[in-house]
């Protein structure tokens, strides 16, 4: 705490002409890295131009396993501000970051001390938790730079607007989906958020934890469930093979759609795309109207 406080000041005094420092280029720009596409996306909606972001985990790769080029770790080293989720979403990250990250840095983890459900990390699927993230983000960017705090605040609050926007969204979705339909099954367990906050029941899911793979009995309990619960449709995610998933689909006589949860795709580059696509698939795919 202390290390960080007497960076800023020693920022404050250096002023913007000396440049030259790690805090930013010659632009000005804060540099930040995060993990995810998603949370590069918060960044620079509250950040705009002020900031410049890397990302260590490519769109569309499995965040859970991956593990970054030196090329990127460079580009962390330089950071001011790195921003990761936290509650091990990171868990094969989470090494190269504290090892490599500047002294000087915060470490901004967007999901620590929320309130969770056991222990699952991915918080940002109810969009009620991702307007938290965005005054995370927030707070650390005026504390950093706190010149551009006019800045960060009218951003934020304008991005801030658009997500209560989207919850209201994601909420009229699954309300027209009829309540016997609203029911969750995916690849990996990704939505208990998503679940609790929009009232849906998840029925099961592939894989405990990305990167295991799941027994013969497993699979077939899951499409036993898929037929008993009279589940309309389970959910592949990008970044994953959903090979297993549609056989499991196959047996049970439903069909495969989307929902994302921790990665983008060429066609979906936004958090607010992410939620926006997955309210629509939800409403889509379990027989509800897609607003
Ligand atoms: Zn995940």
């Amino acid at each position: 705490m202390l290390a960080i406080l007497a960076s800023v000041l020693a920022v404050a005094a250096l002023g913007a002409a000396c440049g030259g420092d790690n805090v930013s280029d010659t632009s000005g720009q804060v540099k930040v890295t995060a993990t995810l596409g998603l949370f590069r996306d918060l960044v620079q909606q509250v950040g705009g131009d002020r900031v410049q972001v890397s990302t260590l985990v490519p769109d569309g790769t499995d965040v859970h396993t991956y593990e970054p080029p030196p090329s990127q770790i460079v580009k962390l080293s330089q950071a001011k501000l790195v921003v990761m989720n936290g509650l091990n979403l990171e868990a094969a990250l989470e090494g190269t970051i504290r090892e490599n990250a500047s002294s000087s840095a915060t470490v901004l983890e967007l999901a620590a001390g929320l309130p969770t459900l056991e222990d699952n990390p991915h918080l940002w699927l109810d969009v009620n938790n991702g307007m938290t993230y965005v005054e995370r983000i927030r707070d650390a960017l005026v504390s950093i730079d706190p010149a551009a705090a006019d800045i960060y605040h009218a951003n934020s609050e304008g991005y801030l607007a658009q997500l209560r926007t989207l919850d209201q969204e994601v909420t009229a979705a699954v309300e027209s989906i009829p309540s016997e339909n609203r029911k969750l099954v995916t690849f990996h367990d990704a939505y208990p958020y998503l679940a609790q906050g929009y009232g849906l029941q998840i029925v099961g899911f592939v894989v405990q934890s990305a990167g295991s793979e799941p027994s013969a009995q497993e699979v077939a309990d899951l499409t036993n469930a898929i037929r008993d619960q009279h589940v309309p449709a389970v959910f592949k995610e990008p970044q994953f093979s959903a090979r297993i998933l549609e056989l499991a689909a196959d047996d049970a006589g439903v069909q495969v759609c989307f929902l994302y949860s921790d990665a983008f795709s060429d066609e979906v580059k936004s958090y607010v795309d992410l939620m926006r696509f997955n309210a629509r698939e939800l409403a889509r795919c379990l027989g509800g109207s897609s607003g």
